[in-house]
């Protein structure tokens, strides 16, 4: 066991230094320890690359229990905590945040594969995101209940719910990861996080930078292993009172089933299939022009992106020549190099999954204007696709597709575009663009989604709650709704 009472930086970045000696130094983190060595690990490789960066060390069923027990015990002195020692740890992690953003970011680049810009303003609208949970969680409050008698007081207490567990994943390694960490620990809960074995170095350096804030041993404890492995030994434990997930709805529903079973508090954020609805009283180019940049961003990979393009008929052919030319625009490479604009899948599992999603497409009638392949025999690219002519029973138009593919079909009417974008079980995400009032009205009451975004991208900010209806999950994180999850509510009734 390698133990470190201080956090150990990764090294400073220079030209000389490769892409493994400059990445974060893997580890647990459990009662405020760093733990490595001694144990199975596993290989985490640059998807642009296929290269070995890091070694991931497991969590044996020792050091699950270790960090269960040291959650409860730090649970048992956090939750007294002064909400302005909360936020006083958690604004410290904005400021390390952004002065370690560089490093951060490279290594998010180097495991995950997302564009260095991606994973830059990834780190930074997280710091953003902790200096909210550090300001919110000052105005957690309780309320007074006028009584019927004179002599009574009747009073509703907010406490933190317990020890939580979380599981995050890879392709917003940080952003995630950090969401749920401030809202626990602002909350006075305490926590224990599986991040993405596949992208795991953003989550080691926010543990180092909570170590470095000075948050208490045992508040927050990092472990990894086989996800289904450590989810079930964690939800089952008496010990852990709620759980957060974010991921695929089958996962995310195997996990509300067995929080169930144990009577467990569960967030979920799953998986989406958004509809991008461009009306023919839109800005078509700028429309066409926000869609592919929002598209390819991340490669795709991105709960809340557009898969299902709606094109009103009379604007189809102008918005599909703009969206075709934008598109392939996108320089697509390795995330390291600053004129790459989409780097590759983060897991070579991914290009089959995208394969598969294009062959049932050609099956199914449909005609790949552009891309549909994978690019080179090194790394996971895959080129940005568009595909039109699909019947809306494909598999692209009815699964998400979690990559760089964009399914466009034209529409008649409202009513038509409604019902097509309310069809599937999923609810995360929309997207409209008209200059019509009543669209968007009809459209900000009709779609059944957790967001709506009509005219621009602007979901996903600190201050605003994230999160899906349907299938695409439960709860909300950001937001003044950031805290409510991990919560109870007490209800106090006194008589002189
Ligand atoms: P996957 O479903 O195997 O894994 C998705 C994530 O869930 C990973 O981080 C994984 O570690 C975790 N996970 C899987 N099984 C788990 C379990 N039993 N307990 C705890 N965590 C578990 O798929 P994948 O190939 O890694 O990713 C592809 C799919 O995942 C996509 O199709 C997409 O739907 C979904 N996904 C969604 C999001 C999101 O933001 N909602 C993020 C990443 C992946």
């Amino acid at each position: 066991m390698t133990k470190t009472a201080a956090p150990e930086r990764t090294p400073a970045l220079n030209s000389a230094t490769s892409a493994a000696e400059s990445y974060e130094k893997l580890a647990l983190y459990i009662d405020g320890e760093f733990i490595a060595g001694d144990r199975k690990t596993q290989d985490v490789r640059n998807p642009a690359t296929g290269e070995v960066v890091g070694k991931l060390p497991h969590a044996t069923r020792a050091d699950l229990d270790r960090a269960l027990a040291a959650a409860q015990r730090a649970f048992g002195s956090w939750k007294h905590s002064s909400p302005m020692e909360r936020s006083r740890i958690l604004r410290k992690v904005a400021e390390l945040s952004r002065q370690n953003a560089a490093q951060i970011a490279r290594n998010i680049t180097l495991d995950m594969g997302k564009t260095l810009a991606e994973a830059s303003g990834e780190v930074t609208s997280c710091a953003e995101h902790c200096d909210w949970h550090a300001e919110e969680c000052r105005r957690i409050y309780g309320r007074v209940i006028p009584p019927r008698l004179p002599n009574v007081r009747q009073m509703v207490l907010r406490e933190p719910v317990g020890v939580c567990a979380a599981f995050t994943p890879w392709n917003f390694p940080y952003n995630q990861a950090i969401r749920k960490i401030g809202a626990a620990i602002g909350a006075g809960c305490t926590m224990i996080i599986k991040g993405p074995e596949d992208a795991p170095s953003a989550v080691v350096a926010i543990a180092r930078m909570f170590h470095e804030a000075g948050l208490p041993p045992g508040v927050l404890n990092v472990v990894w292993g086989v996800p289904s492995e450590i989810s079930e030994y964690l939800i089952k434990s008496p010990i852990v009172r709620k759980i957060s997930f974010t991921g695929s709805v089958p996962v995310g529903k195997q996990l509300a089933s067995l929080a169930g079973l144990h009577m467990k508090r569960a967030t979920m954020e799953l998986g989406g299939h958004s509809p991008a609805i461009v009306f023919d009283d839109a800005d078509v180019e700028r429309a066409a022009k926000l869609l592919a940049a929002f598209k390819f961003r991340n490669a795709g990979q991105v709960c809340v992106s557009p898969t299902r393009f709606y094109v009103q008929q009379k604007i189809y052919d102008r918005f599909m020549a703009a969206f075709l030319e934008n598109t392939r625009k996108v320089k697509v490479g390795s995330g390291l190099d600053p004129d790459s604009s989409m780097g590759p899948l983060a897991h070579e599992r991914r290009v089959p999954a995208m394969e598969q999603f294009i062959e049932d497409a050609k099956q199914r009638g449909g005609r790949i204007e552009t891309g549909g392949e994978r690019i080179g025999s090194v790394g996971n690219f895959f080129a940005p696709t568009v595909m039109t002519n699909l019947p809306d029973d494909s598999l692209v138009m009815t699964s998400e597709p979690f990559g760089p593919l964009a399914p466009c079909s034209p529409f008649k009417d409202l009513d038509e575009v409604l019902r097509r974008a309310n069809s599937l079980p999923y609810g995360l995400s929309s997207y409209v663009f008209t200059t019509s009032t009543k669209n968007a009205l009809a459209a900000q009451n009709g779609i059944e989604a957790g967001m709506v975004n009509i005219n621009h991208f602007g979901q996903a900010l600190a201050e605003t709650p994230f999160g899906g209806v349907k299938d695409s999950g439960i709860g909300s994180e950001g937001g003044i709704e950031t805290f409510d999850g991990y919560l109870t509510t007490k209800f106090v009734t006194q008589m002189d």
